[in-house]
């Protein structure tokens, strides 16, 4: 009895509500007693004292547990019977009124069934409308027909300790599909979303369960909407992972951008304009491009097939100045090589590769987000 009174402690909804984490029990006590100021209980204002004593809930407990002076007899699968009081049930649920108000009696007793899920199930469900308690063990055993009898009896505090314990754990590879079934029919619908996503996440192992298989005969739609759902969740996963590797590389070609003004202007180790005599005990340079771009410039003043095309090394240096001179503001000023001739032959280009272009910096500069950046800043105007 003890070991109950803790455990429904810890999980029962109504005793939650009442001890809210703004108001622990006080150590050591078995009773909580709150006498505050504003103290709110399910949203209704507490006048004075508010009292759930352990001593409380275990009359509920044995009220139910010895059956004292029961009036309803329910019947549940093979040959089950439970003993409760109409008036508890009643009050608890209008399903159950209404099955009262209809059922036979005998004398002062009546009788009322619930057949379909297992007797235990019934008993733990029945318990719970009594003190709101439940063992871990028989939550984890019955979740399913728990969260059934719930929603077909309109429980709401049961059926959101069904969710809340799903969530917490008990949802798994093996019972989603269940689950998920189960919620849309029981109109829970977070709990569907929940298990919606648990779904699309691990499909693959998901997919060879046996509840998936059992739902694919029985509602080859909701398989059908499934698989659609992971195709969309798949691409969509694809699109963003293209998406950081084109940025990945913008952010490389500014850098590149960046480290090309840096050593023409300034000069960087060995490398420098041609006005400017480089000391050997520079100060370590900042530019993570550098160090690339500096073997790139090398290649690019020795290589004999220096011609567009010609090679790839010099190739690509040609592509890094024309991108270079798109992004310049500057040209008369400029000490990058041949940043003024490509801002002429920008004149002569063709609409298509103005377009491609235009495109590509204003990629290149959204990648950056620079709004305020260094030496590319006035550019942006131009190409906005
Ligand atoms: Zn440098
Ligand atoms: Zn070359
Ligand atoms: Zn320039």
């Amino acid at each position: 009895m003890e070991e109950t009174g803790r455990d429904c402690k810890k999980s029962s909804p109504l005793v939650t509500n009442i001890s809210s984490p703004d108001a622990p029990p006080l150590p050591g006590s078995r009773m909580s007693i709150y006498r505050r100021k504003g103290l709110l209980l399910d949203g209704i204002p507490v006048r004075g004292y508010s009292c759930v004593a352990t001593a409380t809930r275990d009359l509920w407990e044995r009220m139910f547990n010895e059956g004292y002076r029961t009036d309803v007899a329910i019947n549940t699968d093979n040959g089950g019977v439970i003993h409760a009081h109409a008036s508890i049930l009643g009050m608890a649920s209008p399903v159950m009124k209404n099955m009262l108000k209809q059922s036979r009696s005998r004398g002062c007793r009546r009788s009322i069934s619930i057949r379909g899920v297992p007797h235990p199930a019934v008993r733990v469900f029945i318990r719970f409308l009594y003190s709101s308690c439940y063992e871990q063990e028989e939550m984890n055993e019955f979740i399913l027909p728990l969260l059934v009898l719930s929603h077909g009896f309109v429980i709401p505090s049961l059926k959101r300790e069904c969710e809340r314990q799903l969530q917490n754990g008990l949802l798994n590879i093996e019972n989603v599909v269940d689950i998920f079934q189960l919620s849309l029919l029981c109109d829970a619908p977070r709990l569907s979303l929940f298990c919606h996503r648990l779904i699309i996440k691990s499909f693959m192992v998901i997919s060879t369960t046996e509840g998936w298989k059992a739902m694919k005969q029985s509602h080859p739609m909701l398989e059908k909407e499934l698989l659609e759902s992971v195709i969309d969740a798949d691409s969509r996963k694809q699109e963003r992972l293209k998406k950081i590797e084109q940025r990945k590389i913008y952010l490389q070609l500014y850098e590149a951008m960046e480290a090309l003004v840096h050593i023409c202007r300034d000069g960087c180790r060995t490398i420098g304009p041609h006005d400017k005599v480089l000391k050997g005990d520079q100060p370590p340079c900042n530019f993570a491009a550098c160090k690339g771009l500096e073997l790139l410039v090398r290649h690019f003043a020795g290589c004999k097939l220096r011609v567009p095309g010609g090679c790839i090394h010099c190739k690509r240096m040609w592509q890094l100045l024309e991108l270079h001179s798109r992004l310049c503001s500057e040209p008369s000023k400029c000490k990058v090589p041949l940043c003024r001739n490509f801002k002429e032959r920008l004149k002569q280009q063709s609409k298509k590769d103005e377009v491609k272009w235009k495109l590509l910096v204003q990629n290149i500069l959204r990648a950056k987000k620079v709004s305020g950046a260094s030496f590319f800043s006035p550019a942006t105007a131009i190409y906005a």
